[in-house]
């Protein structure tokens, strides 16, 4: 007879090679054919358990283990199956299919629960699409309405309404499906790091304490495009130098002069002309600075803009700071973190009680219910890339753990 981890392992493959990149990593956006053929994968398993399988106008899975007092909110399990491009097989799919398989064990064991469990595969979490992520989540927990849905765009210019219609949706009953309070006891995500701290420290089990806010600002500076060759220094008015003298600037305010959880990331440079013999007349970067802690983020944004003024005013350049998001850090529930932890301490896992520095299905449910996640470890603390890794052992633990904390609040 198949092991846990042997259902576990064939059902992530079997998913895995369902992208639109073979050889070269997952790449399985939400709303795709790719997306089609891993729904119909999971529908088939999903069958095998007798679930209630519904699916929203957003295009997420509810699968319902009708079991106990149906009449009681259900403990809901869930994470996504859609990807980055050339993304990894274990991100999202690792928590599916853990509740996958903690569903058939329940059946197999006969355990009896007071409550009914849902498995949630929440669609577009990766933002793919329309460059909105957790998208499906925010739907269901009405964040994101029918009309917002018109107004956003994939980048060859489909609404999210048409997009979502041409999967076979029916898009206009997403208003009916929103969540409600009554509805749900609690929530647990499973998920793979995405960091490198558990592989570190050799530990297999991550209970997350806090998933870090973020914002997100746009920095302009404008200069005077000129002869790479003819203008001398210091007759330059130069963007781009002064973009680096605040992007080095943005690495030491995160570092010393915030908290020891601040983290900040230039990861997109655009210049006018971008030319390698012309002087850049324009910059545009973007900065990311998340943490767990809202005062973390503060500083570092407080500090970036005295210094983006300072380089502005000092070089001749003009410069402009626009916030382009922003979302704020969420605590998880400590009940849901004493279950999982309590269920650690039982079964003898070594674990760590951590935090997120990304961003979860399961944060967008903290106004709803109690929340709580489990990380297993990434190797090498690889994530959204072909090379993402997690040993199949520790999704075993994972998977187990969940099954104990689960089976504790589906019986509270
Ligand atoms: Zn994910």
């Amino acid at each position: 007879m198949e092991s846990c981890m042997d259902r576990i392992k064939r059902d992530i493959e079997n998913i895995a090679i369902i992208t639109a990149t073979p050889q070269k990593g997952s790449t399985r956006f939400s709303y795709s054919d790719e997306d089609r053929r891993a729904r119909e994968y999971l529908f088939k398993e999903m069958e095998k358990l007798n679930l209630e399988i519904k699916v929203d106008g957003a295009g997420n899975i509810r699968a319902k283990y009708a079991h106990g007092n149906e009449s009681l909110p259900s403990v809901i399990l869930g994470s996504h199956i859609d990807t980055v491009a050339n993304g990894g097989k274990f991100d999202g799919v690792t928590g599916v299919i853990s509740a996958l398989e903690l569903i058939r064990v329940i059946k197999e064991k006969k355990v009896q629960l007071k409550r009914p469990l849902e498995l949630i595969v929440f669609a577009e979490e990766e933002g793919s699409n329309f460059g909105i992520t957790m998208l499906g989540s925010k739907i269901l927990t009405g964040k994101f309405s029918l009309k917002d849905l018109k107004n956003i765009k994939t980048y060859d210019g489909i609404t999210g309404y048409d997009v979502m219609s041409n999967f076979g949706l029916d898009v206009d009953s997403i208003g009916r499906d929103v969540l409600k309070r009554n509805d749900v006891a609690a929530m647990i995500e499973l998920h793979v790091e995405q960091g490198g701290i558990l592989d570190l420290e050799d530990t297999p089990i991550g209970i997350v304490k806090s998933i870090a806010g973020m914002r997100t600002y746009k920095i302009s500076l404008k200069g005077v495009s000129n002869h790479a060759g003819t203008t001398p220094m210091y007759l330059r008015k130069d963007p781009m130098a002064g973009a680096s003298e605040i992007i080095s600037y943005l690495e030491e305010a995160a570092k010393e002069h915030a908290l020891p959880t601040t983290v900040g990331t230039v990861g997109k440079i655009l210049c006018k002309p971008n030319m390698p013999n012309v002087i850049s007349g324009e910059v545009n970067f973007y900065v990311d600075i998340r943490d767990v802690d809202p005062q973390g983020i503060e500083k570092v944004a407080d500090a970036l803009l005295n210094k983006t003024n300072e380089v502005a005013k000092k070089r001749g350049l003009t410069s402009s700071v626009e916030l382009i998001g922003e979302s704020d850090s969420v605590k998880l529930s400590s009940k849901i973190i004493e279950a999982i932890e309590s269920s650690a301490i039982e079964e003898n896992y070594k674990y760590k009680i951590m935090n997120s520095g990304a961003v979860h299905d399961s944060a967008m449910l903290t106004n709803f219910t109690d929340v709580g996640m489990i990380f297993v470890p990434s190797i090498g603390g690889l994530s959204h890339c072909p090379e993402e890794r997690t040993n199949y052992e520790d999704i075993k633990l994972g998977c187990d753990l969940l099954i104990h904390a689960v089976i504790k609040l589906a019986n509270e």
